[in-house]
């Protein structure tokens, strides 16, 4: 078995200037600032989880808006497209015009039919385009109800993003002001622990997500569920040192 480890023995002497700090008050102590630095630990990651599930509902809405924005892209291909029909119906009445202008200008018969038959043609053009334009609109109709709905939907989709964002933002501030609290009741722990036993606490809860002292429990440790050898719960009991677990090095006690 490896050894026990002692990590700091706390002035005991007579005439020290700490000796009402018996190791028995200070593992009280450092049990008490335990508590408070688990719930704030717990407070800590969740708050600085809150700016990603923000980011994740702000991600979720905006892709909700691309349905409308591909309808209004649709939108405004169509009129774009319908303006390039337009021009081309009117350069087609335009040459309409100019043939008719030409018609009785001709000498022959003969020309006379085959200008009437190319007046006819460009005509029969017109008209097609003109029915596209005509379906065109009828489309651009269709789009603009769909957009109407989708700009309805997404209102309500937009009211319900902001009140799970609210919400998440008033979780923070309620964090933040019970953060104050327990950083208020901290602060009148510390004066009862040994600063250098304090700093070896502190440097363990920074190492060990936010916790350093552990009971043992049913023979085994409380943070990572190892055993603890019975010689080892007896050096706990006589709280002549501090002992730590020798598989996660946090602060060992035994709940009485
Ligand atoms: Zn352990």
């Amino acid at each position: 078995m490896s050894e026990v480890r002692v990590l700091y023995r706390p002035p005991t002497s007579k005439g020290d200037k700490i000796t009402d700090m018996d190791l028995k008050n200070q593992i009280i102590n450092l049990v008490k600032l335990q508590e408070l630095d688990s719930e704030i630990y717990a407070l800590g990651n969740e708050r600085a989880a809150k700016p990603q599930e923000i980011k994740a509902l702000e991600d979720a809405f905006e892709l909700k808006k691309q349905d409308l924005a591909a309808l209004e892209k649709k939108s405004l291909d169509l009129q774009k497209q319908r303006k390039e029909k337009e021009l081309e119906l009117a350069a087609n009445a335009e040459g309409v015009k100019k043939l008719s202008g030409q018609l009785f200008s001709l000498k022959t018969n003969k020309e006379f039919q085959t200008m009437q038959q190319q007046i006819a043609d460009a005509k029969a053009d017109g008209s097609v385009i003109e029915e596209k334009i005509l379906l065109s609109f009828e489309e651009s109709d269709k789009i603009k109800v769909q957009i109407d709905a989708e700009n309805l939907k997404l209102k309500d989709e937009e009211k319900i993003f902001l009140q799970q964002k609210k919400t998440i933002e008033l979780r923070g501030e309620e964090i933040g002001a019970r953060l104050s609290q327990l950083d208020a009741q901290r602060k009148q722990i510390l004066p009862g622990i040994d600063p250098k036993m304090l700093q070896e606490y502190e440097k363990i809860l920074h190492s060990r997500a936010g916790l350093a002292i552990a009971a043992v429990k049913d023979n085994s440790c409380g943070g990572c569920h190892m055993q603890v050898p019975a010689q080892v719960i007896n050096l706990i009991k006589m709280y002549e040192h501090i002992i730590t677990c020798e598989v996660c090095n946090r602060i060992l006690y035994i709940k009485e």
